[in-house]
């Protein structure tokens, strides 16, 4: 009925659907898949008034962790009635739903992060939290909401769809490895074979003007790992250094020596971020502690460099320590792994924004940030995207609006129609790929 792509665009992705050997041109009947419904934004347009009401709905009670009972019965209650497979986690209130196509076809898995922060809300929104200390302020609330659009956009095409889409609600993304529990608990495998591309899309709430995208191929966002010092040594009097063995130089010498450790070992082409984020130590002037410790976080682009942290660090802080006769106790404790977009996926994910969206709307990022995430579990299993949308809303300067995690971040609501779209988009056109 209506061809939404653009002509100028349909190259980007439409050879790929084209039997092998023959030429467009060869075949000009060959069915669109779009061609006899409305437009995948249009019917994403229609469902944002209630796709924001559930947004606002979790907004208001938000939670933090793996244990999300009372978000995990909205998605629950959003997706009643739909034709879908449904199976909730065991070590986690994560929703797992199955949508199968009609027509056969691969598998295609669609991930929205349930989990909230620890964070009072100062945002005065109508809708803001109304639990003190628990804020939505990494936007996840909209990618639950979207992904929930996405899953009942789809629910009304299953006749038409060719293969089966994976809705993957997640709890936990915030420092608690929700996505890893969830492959434990078998998610890639919830439809009976293995999805071929997994997507993941993020808000923010800076940087990106409203409805805008952006990804990249390779790293897009850091590894991210906890480091964890206790060096132990002797109290005494503070005047009387010699009789006692301060903990305190010795752990500062460490703090120095992390920050030599990153550019003397590591490929300046392969950056390495080590933080030291707390320093406890003593009590007052004139008392030389037993022990200080410190926590760090180190970010890394490769499994290899990550690798080489877990192993340098540590001899690093007990050499420093034995150097001085003291011990030092360390954990090096590695979180999440780097999240690496799949070549050929990411390039799929920005043709396909720039033929439902227009190339205008897209971006390829030129660095990856130095947030992490734990969708990266999942791409280390299934080849797939992970994809910025901007939510920044209008009257704020994305340079300067305040970022995810800030109890005054703001997410607009008119990215909801955009992200339910996108989400819907690349599990439709990679289904139909094959
Ligand atoms: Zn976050
Ligand atoms: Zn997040």
């Amino acid at each position: 009925m209506i061809i939404v792509m653009a002509r100028g665009h349909e190259a980007i992705w439409w050879p790929r659907i084209i039997e092998p050997g023959l030429s467009r041109r060869a075949q000009p009947e060959a069915r669109r898949p779009e061609e006899e419904t409305v437009p995948v934004r249009d019917e994403a347009a229609k469902l944002a008034g209630e796709v924001a009401e559930l947004r606002h709905a979790i907004h208001r009670e938000p939670e933090i962790g793996l244990d999300l009972p009372k978000t995990q019965a909205k998605v629950l209650d959003a997706l009643s009635g739909l034709p879908l497979e449904i199976s909730t986690g065991q070590a986690l209130s994560s929703v797992t739903a199955v949508l199968r196509g009609a027509r056969p076809g691969p598998v295609v898995l669609l991930r929205g992060d349930m989990d909230a922060l620890p964070v009072t809300e100062e945002t005065g929104l109508p809708y803001a939290s109304a639990v003190p200390g628990a804020m939505h302020a990494c936007g996840h609330d909209l990618h639950t909401a979207m992904l929930a659009g996405a899953a009942k956009l789809l629910s009304a095409r299953q006749a038409d769809l060719p293969g089966t889409v994976i809705f993957m609600f997640q709890p936990g993304e915030e420092g608690y490895a929700g996505a890893r529990h969830m492959i434990s608990e078998g998610v890639l495998d919830a439809a009976g074979q293995r999805p071929v591309a997994a997507y993941a899309l993020h808000v923010t709430s800076n940087k990106l003007p409203c409805g805008m995208f952006s990804t990249r191929p390779g790293p897009m966002l850091a590894a991210a790992d906890q480091i964890t010092v206790t060096v132990h040594g002797r109290g005494g009097h503070a005047s009387q250094p010699h009789r006692a063995a301060d903990p305190i130089p010795v752990a500062a010498e460490m703090v120095l020596a992390l920050q030599t450790l990153v550019t003397r070992k590591f490929d300046v082409f392969d950056p390495i971020v080590i933080t030291v984020g707390s320093f406890h130590a003593g009590t007052t002037d004139n008392v030389i502690p037993d022990r200080a410790r410190f926590l760090a976080t180190a970010r890394s682009y490769s499994a290899a460099s990550q690798a080489a942290l877990a192993d340098l660090v540590p001899r690093l802080i007990k050499g420093i320590a034995l150097s001085h006769g003291l011990h030092a106790d360390v954990e090096y404790a590695a979180e999440y792994p780097v999240t690496v977009n799949d070549a050929a996926e990411a390039a799929f994910a920005t043709a396909t924004i720039a033929d439902a969206f227009g190339p205008e709307r897209g971006e390829t990022a030129e660095f990856p940030i130095t947030g992490a995430e734990d969708f990266s579990f999942v791409l280390n299993e299934v080849p797939g995207a992970f994809v910025f949308l901007g939510a920044c809303p209008p009257d704020r300067d994305p340079e300067s609006a305040p970022t995810n995690h800030s109890a005054l971040a703001l997410f607009d609501d008119a990215a909801l129609a955009e992200g339910t779209a996108l989400y819907a988009e690349l599990a439709l056109r990679r289904l139909a790929r094959g």
